[in-house]
């Protein structure tokens, strides 16, 4: 059963729906990390979509969030985070925060979470987003993630969750010994999921995972158009 019970007026049953979603869009695809079932089971994702997207917070699809950004699909959050490996212990890093919702995912998961929005008031939104569901070890930076979060560092997993051109190297170097960096590269509209692992040599390896589509990773090591005007 889900921890959580989430119902709104008029009787939607938003945990029925949740169920639904983490038997037939995730583990029905191959995501077999019971964590990351277990926490995609129990985070309402209703409250990170905007008001006007509730009816659809469980569909199979990425959902605007304003300022032309998206909250991911639930699988590529789940196949995302299944990739990080994550056993509790570990200092993360997220690279895109968007509506906070891979980041109540990643706040059950590993011991801390650091999170970096380029835009701040999707960055205060998402504060808002996750402190409603009591994640209290995430810490909320405003800024151009690209660059990592080189205070914070290392991180024994760090996912990037818009598309880059390439691997920003700041990323790799903040990578612990045995760390993996999860990101999607490629051109704008079509990218492959990366999964880069150090090991205890320092020596980086890559695995494709998957084709993806996400949004672009606008920054100094990411796509530099519109570097002048970040939008609030
Ligand atoms: N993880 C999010 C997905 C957000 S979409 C969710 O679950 O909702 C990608 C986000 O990356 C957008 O909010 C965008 O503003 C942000 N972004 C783009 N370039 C960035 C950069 N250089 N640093 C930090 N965030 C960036």
């Amino acid at each position: 059963m889900p921890k959580f019970s989430y119902h709104i007026e008029g009787g939607s049953d938003f945990a029925a729906l949740r169920k639904n979603m983490v038997a037939n869009q995730i583990a029905a695809r191959g995501v077999e990390d019971v964590r990351v079932l277990d926490s995609m089971g129990s985070i309402p994702r209703e409250v990170f979509v905007r008001s006007d997207y509730v009816h659809a917070a469980y569909q199979d699809r990425a959902l605007p969030i304003g300022h032309d950004q998206t909250i991911s699909q639930p699988y590529i959050v789940a196949l995302m985070t299944e990739a990080l490996q994550l056993k509790g212990s570990e200092r993360a890093l997220e690279i895109g925060t968007g509506s906070g919702y891979q980041t109540a995912v990643l706040s059950r998961l590993a011991k801390e979470v650091f999170t970096v929005e380029r835009l701040k008031r999707l960055s205060e939104t998402a504060r808002s987003n996750v402190a409603k569901i009591g994640g209290c070890n995430v810490t909320f930076i405003v800024g151009d993630g690209t660059m990592g979060a080189c205070a914070y560092s290392p991180f024994d997993a760090i996912i990037v969750t818009a598309a880059s051109p390439g691997v920003p190297q700041p990323l790799v170097d903040q990578l612990a010994p045995f760390g993996r960096l999860v990101i999607p590269v490629g051109e704008m509209g079509s990218q492959e999921l990366l999964r880069v692992t150090k090991d205890e040599k320092g020596e980086v390896y890559t695995e494709e995972l998957l084709p993806v589509v996400f949004v672009p990773l606008i920054g100094e090591h990411g796509w530099r158009t519109s570097l002048d005007s970040p939008e609030e």
